[in-house]
């Protein structure tokens, strides 16, 4: 057993400054199927209340615009439907922050690059559009395929094995202090915190989002200006057959104060 790597509740028993960052969170483990009907899944078909209009993104693409010059500068405002990337049902993930009545979230995005959306400098990558919803006001839907997109954005079909754990932050977001006590642990047990340990890899609901490219980039709410709290990480890779940034990883956040206000994206 000793050689195990030691898992969350062995670092807090070590270092009990941890426990208070110990957040839930729900690892996805997408594998390539149809998912089923009324399960969570990424890709694949689409449910929306009857009668309401599908998404679109009214946004200007700067790769569309590069490669089919629009003489009109009009047809840039031509909307594009969005696409459905993960369907997740609330059992799955009881621990994220749902409105009171919703049982599933829809995640659509926009699958062509952004390099415009309000509030994020730094950000070249698909526009993303949160859905919280009642899984018995929606009907099956053939969402319009999207005017124009990006190959690397569009999800192949993915079936979930969804496994809930606990989840802890990269060193970069603990107090000083707190983050050397961890450090000394880990090393003297031969590990690394960030690679051992620390924080789960992979689609992952919840918990917490890594800083592996930069350092921490605190992401605050376009909206209200609130810390925002990690929602979904987007796992570039073979199933589901998607590529975000450099074949990283896409984190989406949402803001603690009302899960309406606009997402917060960050590319690792
Ligand atoms: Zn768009
Ligand atoms: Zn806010």
């Amino acid at each position: 057993m000793t050689d195990l790597p030691p898992g969350p509740a062995e670092l807090v028993a070590a270092v009990p400054g941890l426990a208070r960052y110990l957040r839930p969170a729900t690892l996805l483990h997408p594998y390539a199927a149809q998912p089923a009907p009324g399960a969570s899944g990424i890709g694949g078909p689409a449910r929306w209340p009857g009668g309401e209009p599908w998404s679109h993104c009214t946004a200007r693409h700067p790769e569309e615009d590069d490669r089919i010059p629009h003489p009109d500068p009009e047809l840039r405002a031509v909307p594009t439907a969005l696409v459905p990337l993960a369907r997740i049902r609330a059992e799955d993930a009881p621990h994220l922050p749902w409105p009171e009545g919703t049982d599933l979230l829809q995640v659509l995005w926009c699958p062509n690059d952004h390099d415009d959306i309000q509030g994020e400098r730094y950000y070249y990558g698909p526009a993303v559009e949160l859905h919280w919803q009642r899984a018995a006001e929606l009907a099956p839907a053939t969402p319009p395929p999207p005017r124009h997109s990006e190959e690397e954005y569009l999800p192949q079909p993915c079936a979930l094995r969804p496994e809930q754990l606990l989840d802890l932050p990269d060193r970069d977001e603990l107090p000083e202090e707190l983050a050397r006590a961890v450090a000394e642990f880990t090393r003297r047990q031969g590990l690394e915190y960030e690679r051992d340990r620390g924080r789960a890899d992979g689609w992952k609901l919840g918990g917490w989002p890594s800083w592996h490219l930069t350092d921490l980039v605190p992401i605050d709410c376009g909206r209200c200006g609130e810390r925002m709290n990690h929602l979904l990480t987007v796992e570039s890779g073979d199933d589901p057959d998607l590529s975000v940034g450099r074949h990283g990883e896409l984190h989406v956040f949402v803001c603690p104060v009302d899960v309406a206000h606009p997402v917060g994206l960050d590319l690792q």
